[in-house]
């Protein structure tokens, strides 16, 4: 990871990258901090964002899409370690519509159950 970083003071997510909230690890790299979400949605529910804050997939730029391609680097990995042979599914809510209530990009890896096809 070339890019320098840039963690906000009252951004959730910044204050667990930076370990002054608890979270279960899952994941971690120069680039990437994976981690099991609180309120899990499927058997297997893990959230993975970039160590530099964005705010969500509305902000994604040239200037810093190596830390967005880190992440999805992640994820292969990530559910290779898990086991997800079986698949799995990435969400990234954006916005108010999409129900977006952390504003600091994630992407939730959802896994360990058949999912229906629903919205997508
Ligand atoms: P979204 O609604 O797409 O913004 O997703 C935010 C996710 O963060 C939700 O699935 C929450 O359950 C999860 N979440 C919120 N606070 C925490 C926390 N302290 N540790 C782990 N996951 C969290
Ligand atoms: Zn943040």
């Amino acid at each position: 990871m070339s890019a320098s970083n840039c963690l906000k003071d009252d951004c959730l997510f910044c204050r667990i990258i930076k370990g002054e909230i608890p979270s279960t690890l899952v994941y971690q790299d120069d680039c990437t901090y994976a981690f099991r979400d609180i309120n899990p949605q499927a058997p297997t529910h893990i959230l993975v964002i970039p160590k530099n804050h964005i705010d969500s997939c509305a902000d994604i730029s040239e200037e810093n899409s190596e830390w967005v391609a880190g992440c999805f680097v992640s994820i292969a990995k990530i559910a290779a370690s898990e086991g997800l042979e079986k698949g799995f599914r990435v969400i990234s809510n954006s916005g108010e519509d999409a129900g977006q209530t952390v504003k600091h990009l994630h992407f939730h890896i959802l896994a360990g159950t058949k999912m229906d096809e629903g919205l997508i």
